[in-house]
């Protein structure tokens, strides 16, 4: 997919810089032309190398820039957009910026509030150099997209050290009206459905395969190749799959509210081999990227459900929105009251190495190969294949939280530091110390055997635990709480884990451990 036709750069009294999660066609900035402002879009190495990102990520993320640029320069909008293959693309971005508003001639430089701090803390030096050094403005705008402000959940949680998602969530539904009654009360009665939301797929239950778009991307997959783009993972360039464009994501989230929605909330914890999507909704990369407002996303649903309750229960809508209204509002606030620490809180100083396979998938664990397979074919896994699959591993191994967010950042087409750090360090890896979780979310084999198939067919023995071929989850819950004892035991939704552990006989305790010992020595060929 080529860009052309492009404007090329030219004399303008702003500059804008749009990044590639700025994709919001409604926002302020497109409402008309203006001839005195450029926008300038960078396909650039500092963004692709950051990371070790999945291939249909930076797919994905350029398609999508692509189509934006030039529905904008079909409206009329001025934007020089600097494509991959640009000699610019190699140098750092503020630095090709730095040069256009001389070349420009712009007196004023404008951008959009960024989702990630590292983009947040270069912005904040331009803004105080940059009049100085260049004689211009540099100013941020709002991004007009989120439902609270990057500090509304700091000021919420004030003076406390937890910050317990369903009391954010509730304001939040009081605050924007949501699904509740004419007297403020919750629909339904109940303000969350968790409890009704965890069955397993009956069997032969197989959900509706997932809609993909089919598009050949091969010209733009040779373009990354030619210009030495490393990444990870699997594309059929011929047949891309997923949405780049708003009007695609809107359809997506059609298609989501309309076919899967009725059992969204239902499946929403089930694992399966026979769908890597169940009934969730793949809207994660059009939110994240701007082409979809939260707030038209989570209206959606509750229309559809106000409309006809036959179709979606209060359980299914409840429990969809609950994930955009709270826990992606929830992470955003977490993020921007906690960073840059949060990057370095490593609460149980865990120290190895993410074993290689993570990266192929070549595992004789089959739910960890099934996960990572499917990762790595489709840049997608549900919340419980992260949370619980591949996450509940890293955590049990003690695996280093910087090894395993590099993996989440990389390999998942949704994955911004914001969303992905808080998710992965905070509530998978527990690093943060309880910022964001009440207690570590680990399991041994009978969660994975009781939310699906895996353990059929699994070369280890989920109900052995100290066996050489005991499934290593068994052993490693065990290993983990016992080693971590100083850190949890005051826990009080831990407490009932080391009473357990307390009443079994110390051969047994003692067989538990060496297993553990034998599994951590033997990660890398598990
Ligand atoms: C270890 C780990 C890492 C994660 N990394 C990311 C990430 O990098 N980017 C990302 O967008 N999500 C991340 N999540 C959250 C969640 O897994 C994904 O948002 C979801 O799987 C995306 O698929 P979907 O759009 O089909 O979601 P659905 O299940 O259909 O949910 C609908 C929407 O709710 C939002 N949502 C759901 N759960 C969360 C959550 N915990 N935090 C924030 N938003 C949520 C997403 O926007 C999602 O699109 C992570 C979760 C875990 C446990
Ligand atoms: S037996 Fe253990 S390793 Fe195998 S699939 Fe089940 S939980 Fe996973």
């Amino acid at each position: 997919m080529s860009i052309a036709p492009l404007t090329q750069p030219k004399p303008a009294k702003t500059l804008r810089l749009l990044l590639g999660d700025q994709l919001n066609p409604r926002h302020s900035w497109w409402n008309e032309p203006q001839d005195d402002v450029l926008t300038v879009m960078m396909e650039c190495r500092q963004e692709t190398d950051y990371a070790r990102h999945h291939v249909q990520k930076v797919l994905a993320y350029f398609l999508a820039m692509r189509s934006f640029a030039r529905e904008r320069i079909e409206e009329g909008h001025h934007l020089h957009y600097l494509t991959i293959d640009n000699p610019d693309a190699t140098r750092p971005m503020m630095d090709v910026l730095r040069d256009l508003v001389g070349e420009s001639g712009a007196t004023d430089v404008r951008v959009q509030a960024p989702d990630e701090w590292r983009l947040d803390a270069l912005f904040r030096e331009a803004m105080n150099t940059w009049p100085d050094e260049l004689g211009v403005s540099f100013s941020m705008d709002d991004t007009e997209h989120f439902l609270t402000s990057r500090t509304d959940l700091a000021t919420h949680f004030e003076g406390k050290k937890q910050y317990l998602m369903e009391s954010f969530y509730r304001m939040m539904r009081k605050r924007h009206d949501v699904l509740l009654d004419a007297s403020g009360q919750p629909e339904g009665g109940k303000w969350n459905y968790d409890a009704n939301n965890r069955k397993k797929l009956p069997k032969g239950h197989v959900p509706p395969a997932p809609y993909l778009w089919g598009r050949d991307v091969t010209i733009l997959h040779a373009e990354l190749i030619n210009a030495g783009v490393e990444t990870v993972g699997q594309v059929q360039p011929e047949r891309f799959g997923w949405p780049v464009t708003r009007e695609e994501s809107l359809a997506l989230l059609n298609i989501f509210v309309e076919e899967l929605l009725p059992r969204f909330g239902d499946f929403q914890d089930a694992l399966t081999e026979d769908s890597w999507t169940l009934y969730h909704s793949r809207l994660s990369f059009a939110m994240n990227v701007k082409m979809l407002n939260p707030k038209e996303v989570i209206a959606a649903v509750e229309q559809k459900w106000r409309e006809d309750p036959t179709h979606a229960s209060i359980e299914q809508a409840e429990g969809f929105i609950r994930q955009i209204l709270g826990w992606r509002e929830y992470m955003r606030g977490v993020y921007w009251a906690h960073m840059p620490e949060y990057a370095g809180l490593n609460f149980f100083q865990h120290d190895r190495k993410l074993p290689s396979w993570f990266w192929t998938g070549k595992t004789g664990m089959r739910c960890l190969q099934h996960a990572i397979g499917q990762t790595l074919e489709h840049a997608y896994a549900h919340h419980i294949q992260r949370l619980m699959v591949t996450g509940n591993f890293a955590l049990l191994a003690g695996i280093d939280p910087t090894e395993v967010d590099e993996w989440y950042l990389g390999v998942y087409i949704d994955a911004i530091e914001w969303v992905e750090i808080t998710n992965t360090r905070g509530m998978s890896q527990f690093a943060d110390g309880g910022i964001v979780g009440t207690k570590p979310y680990v399991s041994s084999a009978n969660y994975m055997h009781k939310m699906g198939p895996h353990c059929n067919s699994c070369k280890y023995k989920r109900q052995a635990k100290t066996e050489d071929d005991a499934c290593p989850f068994n052993s490693l819950y065990w290993h983990f709480h016992a080693r971590n004892r100083d850190l949890l035991e005051r826990n009080p939704r831990i407490g009932m884990v080391y009473r357990t552990w307390d009443k079994m006989p110390p051969t047994k305790q003692q067989a538990l451990l060496d297993r553990g010992d034998a599994v951590l020595a033997n990660l890398e060929h598990l």
